[in-house]
């Protein structure tokens, strides 16, 4: 078995094998893969056996793996060079790309992951308040930042522990935890520390406990209580952001951040990140103002003309409506499948994005996301993987859908459920 082979070559140079944790496929008790090449919606790895993905590498390729205009345009773009740490016109074309398709956003900063966005609005946040507090959702992530790191408590407020060692207690104290579509939770909090409280920061749909859509009111409750107490809204969209729609949730939930963070489909499947918002408060990054930032590959042309080919077909195509069509009938499939299985289950989606829990649900928040069955999606996901479908090797994950997923995938797919044992 190649893959095995290689899992083993890797530990002996890569801590755990592998360059980010969940890829190691500990939380479903399983050996990872190891992918050679990836075409439309399927992978293939190194013992030749094809998957039909539905990770997308964790949400970038909506309009599927090695697309063709991208690829065309990466091509041209590398050929003259790959990285100049001087300005190129790509990067102020991908930056009025957004600006044109996101209403509250004036001025871009491009890095080179959404952590890297995610720092950057923090820090600029406390920049410009001149406060420390930032309140965070519990289940919610904000990349690998130290003071984003910190793990739920009991689901009632707290001040962050680290959840990694590493992480000094000092970088997490001004970071607030309350549970995700709390809006009581989030008027105490603010009542206790509001003039201290520089942003909150939120996955306006979650992503990252697995699909979490907001209740309605949560999103405007917190607009409404930044407004109040002149803190700043961050819009943590990396995953959302041309996701659901082309350009951000904002407008579909009738919402305006201060800040959005993007990144994973604006880089087309290169490494890139974004920290977006009005005017006046990005003139305050460096060197326009004095919150410090900077990146040497930042703007990397190679990325942003992925970025750019990227947007540039979501745009014209608008596959959005046509996307999440497709998406709720696989998961109207799905559910029938499952009913036929008496399995306990609850499926959250919304557009092209959603998460199978196994258990009654509703799920609304970290707490009741973790009363999901995490056993039975460990045999579920490896009953998909040896059936040749790939989910996200862990239950806290989003599936994606891209363009490429056509109706005999999605029949493979249901199949593969009706035939599994789990
Ligand atoms: C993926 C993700 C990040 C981190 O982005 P990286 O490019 O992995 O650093 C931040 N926020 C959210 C919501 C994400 O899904």
């Amino acid at each position: 078995m190649k893959n095995s082979r290689l899992f083993e070559q890797a530990k002996k140079v890569i801590p755990g094998g592998v360059n980010s944790p969940v890829r190691a496929f500990g939380a479903v008790g399983a050996k990872p893969i190891f992918i050679e090449k990836a075409k439309g919606v399927y992978l293939h790895d190194a013992d030749g056996n094809r998957y039909i993905d539905y990770c997308l590498s964790w949400g970038p390729m909506i309009l599927g793996h090695a697309r063709k205009d991208v690829l065309d345009e990466v091509r041209k773009v590398m050929a003259k060079g790959t990285s100049f740490g001087i300005p190129t016109e790509l990067e102020t074309r991908l930056a009025g790309m957004i600006v044109r398709a996101i209403g509250t956003v004036e001025k871009v900063r491009l890095v080179s992951s959404g952590t890297e966005a995610v720092m950057t609005a923090i820090r600029l946040a406390r920049g410009c308040t001149g406060r420390e507090k930032i309140i965070k959702f519990i289940g919610c992530y904000h990349g690998h930042v130290d003071h984003m790191l910190v793990a739920a408590g009991s689901g009632a407020m707290t001040f962050g522990a680290p959840s990694s060692p590493g992480v000094p207690k000092d970088f997490t104290k001004h970071t607030i935890l309350l549970p995700y579509n709390d809006p009581e939770m989030l008027e105490k909090a603010f009542d206790k520390y509001g003039d201290k409280i520089a942003a909150v920061i939120v996955e306006p749909v979650a992503g990252n406990m697995g699909v979490v859509t907001p209740k309605k009111n949560f999103l405007k409750a917190i607009r409404k209580m930044c407004t109040k107490n002149k803190s700043l809204l961050i819009f943590d969209e990396v995953i959302t952001g041309f996701r659901l729609r082309y350009g951000s949730v904002q407008e579909l939930f009738g919402v305006k951040a201060d800040l959005t963070c993007l990144g994973k489909i604006i880089g087309g499947g290169f490494p890139i990140g974004a920290c977006c918002g009005r005017a006046k408060l990005m003139d305050n990054l460096a060197p326009q103002g004095k919150v410090y930032q900077a990146g040497t590959l930042s703007g990397n042309p190679v990325c942003v003309a992925a970025g750019i080919a990227t947007l540039k077909l979501l745009k014209s195509q608008n596959p959005y409506p046509s996307l999440g069509r497709a998406t709720e009938k696989l998961c109207d499939s799905i559910s029938q499948a499952l009913e036929e299985k008496n399995v306990e289950y609850t499926i959250n989606r919304i557009g092209s994005m959603f998460t199978l829990f196994f258990n009654p649900g509703p799920v609304t928040d970290y707490a009741s996301a973790i009363k999901s069955d995490t056993a039975k999606y460990a045999k579920f996901f490896t009953a998909m993987l040896k059936a040749g479908v790939y989910l996200p090797p862990s239950q806290f994950e989003a599936c994606f859908v891209s363009t490429e997923h056509k109706q005999r995938d999605f029949d493979r797919t249901i199949e593969a459920i009706r035939k599994a044992s789990f």
